[in-house]
């Protein structure tokens, strides 16, 4: 029912509109006029036109009836909108977001459908007028480009209930004085910084700012919007890296959470204050096309030989069996019973999901909480719950209103043609199974698997993969999922090989096919001939074997078979992979990224923050060795509250240690952070992206001020990154004053083969096998032994068990890889002797290509 009246009447004077909208006071008090209200935001109209309350009462009730569309978490605001599609925010109080939901009451949640004059919140008036500076309760119309609110009379007692505005559709309005303004907002413009866009993580991180205060913002890109607060509606603007945005923010809160967006997204680039925010929409995104559904593919006949190739997600050898697994088959029924009822069960199944997922992340780290935390992200999205919500008063049932309101996101992220987009269509896919077991009771799909199952799917849902029984699981093929989906990343995590992204004629496999999956060279062979399906069996049997006898052997310290020594040592990105590290036979940290810790977030960590981080670490570590990498920011690595300049080839610009010389406020923070580490000597300083003598010496100085300023006088080794050509060509001078190198082959192939490193379309060619990229290395390793100083390499080539021998024939001594390749390396370090490693690296060297230097090593090592 819609509270419309004609001819408002009650204290004022009339109002000459049809069908308008009486809004009744929401309040008992002193009515007065919005221009009143002690805040530029209110009494500015920015948020819209309205009125406002000093209120003598303490429950805030509702002055129309229709739906809660919003409650802030802080329980001091809430948003109603009429079924004509009016909005009225109503905000207790200024500045009253900071009590966080203290002294608050709500009796409505996000969903309700309320009639006027029905309690919304509760407030205790005596505890809060003492804390914030006034109890003024603002009442805004927030659609003011749809619709026009006239005050009848301020300056009055009212009392709840009372007829005091109405609200007439625009075009229909009697113009007034009192319509509604368009209203200022702060308006910032930013580029994209993140080379994937804005994808599940950063618009996860968005949402949870622009929900943190009293502001409405939207962002724009093109003719395109979306709310900020809704991840979902964030991944379907389709921005991409250096897309330019624009974010409008009204509200108290406004400039500093349009700020802030502005930082978490790359930094401002216009700041400015406009009028002209409430444009009409272009664009509205909030209705996506359905999803085009494909029509079933037919299977194959049983014994067809047939062979699909896709792209690597984890590599790998498989044998093994047939097994389709399908989309969730759930029983949905349309039509919703009582819309009350419907409410509440999605409501619960919202809320049993958001605790489910809450206690998984507590319990996961790495990858794999962030992972978790895009989803509860995607559990509390407005947008989403908005859609059902409106589904359910239209007579759907709570199943079919989420099913369908993921369907069209989905659907409309597909559609972006953005793979990175695309792949995280899976991840919404996940949450709308998620909720939808709980709401229908249905457990996960537990699948009964044969041994050695292979795996074929369209795609496979996070929760999909953690409820396989991976025991049984020999591989993964999926037809549409990427090599950076969730699902990938998982299975090389736990070592299943899997290929993906390889097509349709994945869903045509039927169960109980022979198959051999070689996921390293991402090709799938289905009932392949018996001949080579026993010789590929009894190869898998083999490799897993070594696997197992190699991890068995992993945590001896490594030497030659001539008994040199090489350290075999792990990359880390924070204390959270000492564990894994140490489990597969790490030796110590051979590069500890720690910008990481700058990452993803609006400010930089303290010293303090800093040092319990490094200092978890060393004691992780148990006395192997740590080498903390100082920041290695700007080109692919965006932290944004550095605001480093734009630049038109960021890669060529100020990174790494330039950034830090550049700004050097951050570094000595750092370099403090590092120094406290204990016990000394465990920790030694490397330094990113040296390019000249000065670069090292300037940062020396730095160290130097520091250790005298902390008294510290035990001396701390410090090392460089040769990542730029010019520090392996004057390798010799350099060494003079490092105290080791370390050899960072993913800048050295950038810069040497002039590749971007995220130029996809290269990646193929960016290759740290090339003889270019090992003459360098020989260089670096000559002017190291010059000065008698030790050489490793941190890059992905040192991760590779096939590129030991030429790095060692090289004369690097240190190899620092991730945690998975460790036990391999160790196994291939142990059956070389350096005469085999000169010979192979002098052949390497004399090689026309990357290619061709891969093909000799595996030649050599065909087991490898
Ligand atoms: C490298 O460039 O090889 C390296 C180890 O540094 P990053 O990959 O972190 O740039
Ligand atoms: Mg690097």
């Amino acid at each position: 029912m819609v509270d419309h009246t004609k001819n408002a009447s009650g204290g004022g004077k009339p109002l000459d509109a049809k069908d308008s909208l009486c809004l009744r006071a929401p309040i008992g008090g002193w009515l007065c006029s919005i221009a009143d209200v002690p805040d530029p935001v209110f009494s500015g109209r920015i948020l819209g036109d309205g009125f406002a309350v000093d209120p003598t009462d303490a429950t805030l009730r509702a002055p129309f009836s229709g739906i809660v569309t919003s409650l802030h978490r802080a329980h001091h605001a809430v948003t109603l909108r009429a079924e004509d599609g009016a909005e009225v925010l109503m905000h207790i109080g200024l500045d009253t977001v900071a009590l966080k939901g203290d002294g608050f009451t709500p009796h409505v949640a996000e969903g309700d459908r309320v009639k006027a004059g029905d309690p919304l919140i509760s407030f205790d008036m005596d505890v809060i007028s003492q804390l914030v500076r006034s109890l003024v309760v603002p009442v805004v119309l927030t659609n003011g480009e749809r619709f026009t609110l006239a005050v009848s009379g301020v300056d009055r007692e009212i009392a709840a209930g009372d007829e005091v505005a109405t609200i007439v559709p625009q075009g229909e309005a009697t113009p007034s004085k009192a319509n509604a303004s368009e209203g200022d907002a702060v308006i910032v413009k930013v580029r994209v910084a993140d080379p994937h866009g804005i994808h599940a993580r950063p618009a996860g991180l968005i949402a949870e700012a622009a929900k943190s205060g009293a502001a409405e913002v939207i962002i724009r890109l093109g003719d395109r919007k979306a709310s900020a607060a809704s991840p979902v509606g964030l991944m379907l603007l389709g921005a991409q890296h250096n897309d330019e945005l624009t974010i409008e923010a009204k509200g108290a809160d406004g400039a500093e959470i349009a700020s802030r967006i502005a930082t978490l997204l790359g930094g401002p680039e216009v700041p400015e204050v406009s009028a002209a925010a409430s444009a009409p929409e272009a664009v509205a995104s909030s209705e996506p096309a359905m999803p085009e559904v494909a029509e079933a593919p037919e299977l194959w006949g049983p014994g067809v030989a047939k062979t699909i190739d896709g792209t690597t997600a984890s590599p790998g050898l498989a044998a093994g069996v047939s097994v389709r697994i399908t989309s969730e088959d759930f029983e949905i029924s349309e039509a919703g019973a009582d819309v009350e009822q419907e409410i509440k069960e999605l409501r619960a199944a919202l809320k049993t999901a958001a605790t489910d997922l809450g206690a998984k992340i507590a319990e996961s780290k790495g990858q794999q909480a962030e992972i978790l935390t895009a989803h509860l992200s995607f559990v509390e999205d407005p947008d989403l719950r908005d859609a059902a919500w409106t589904m359910i008063r239209d007579g759907k049932s709570a199943a079919y209103a989420w099913k369908t309101a993921i369907d069209r996101q989905v659907a409309a992220l597909r559609k972006l043609g953005n793979p990175v987009l695309a792949e995280r269509a899976a991840d919404l896919e996940d949450v709308r199974r998620r909720v939808l077991a709980i709401l229908l009771g249905v457990s996960g799909s537990a699948t009964v698997l044969p041994d050695e199952a292979v795996i074929f799917a369209a795609d496979l849902l996070p929760s999909q993969f953690a409820d396989l029984d991976l025991s049984k699981v020999a591989g993964i093929v999926l037809a549409y999922a990427g090599p950076t989906a969730h699902v990938s990343i998982l299975a090389a995590s736990k070592g299943i090989p899997a290929v993906v992204a390889a097509g349709v004629g994945v869903l045509c496999v039927p169960d109980g096919q022979p198959v051999v999956l070689d996921a390293d060279r991402a090709s799938v062979r289905i009932n392949p001939p018996e001949g080579d399906l026993a010789d590929i069996r009894a190869a898998v049997v083999r490799r897993r074997e070594r696997l197992a006898a190699n991890r068995a052997a992993t945590q001896d310290d490594c030497y030659m078979a001539d008994g040199k020594r090489i350290e075999v040592v792990a990359n880390l990105g924070g204390p959270a992979d000492v564990a894994v590290a140490l489990e597969s036979g790490a030796e110590g940290c051979g590069l500890m990224r720690s910008e990481f810790l700058f990452l993803n977030r609006t400010s930089a960590p303290s010293e303090d923050e800093q040092y319990a981080q490094y200092q978890a670490i060393a004691d992780g570590l148990k006395g192997r060795p740590l080498i903390i990498r100082t920041l290695d920011a700007g080109a692919d690595k965006d932290v944004p509250y550095a605001n480093l300049p734009k630049e038109e080839n960021p890669a060529l610009g100020l990174r790494g240690v330039r950034m830090s010389l550049w700004q050097p406020e951050l570094l000595r923070t750092q370099i403090r952070a590092i120094l406290r580490v204990k016990p000394y000597g465990q920790t030694k300083i490397l330094l990113p992206m040296i390019a000249t003598l000065a670069d090292l010496r300037d940062v020396r100085k730095v160290i130097d001020a520091e250790m005298k300023a902390l008294g510290r006088t035990a001396p701390i080794e410090v090392g460089i990154m040769v990542e730029v050509p010019s520090a392996a060509l004057i390798s010799k001078t350099l060494a003079a004053e490092a105290d080791f190198l370390s050899v960072g082959t993913n800048d050295l192939a950038q810069y040497t083969l002039a590749i971007d490193r995220v130029n996809a379309r290269l990646a193929k060619q960016l290759d740290p096998f090339h003889p270019a990229v090992l003459r360098l290395i020989q260089l670096a390793a000559e002017g190291a032994r010059t000065h008698g100083r030790w050489v490793g390499v941190c890059g992905s080539l040192a991760s590779f068990p096939l590129a030991a021998p030429v790095l060692i024939g090289l004369g690097v001594t240190e190899l620092s890889a991730t945690a998975g390749s460790i036990a391999e390396i160790k196994a291939m370090v142990r059956t070389l002797d350096m005469t085999k490693c000169k010979a192979v690296a002098e052949a390497a060297l004399a090689l026309e290509s990357g290619e061709a230097v891969r093909r000799m090593l595996a030649q050599s090592w065909p087991e490898a």
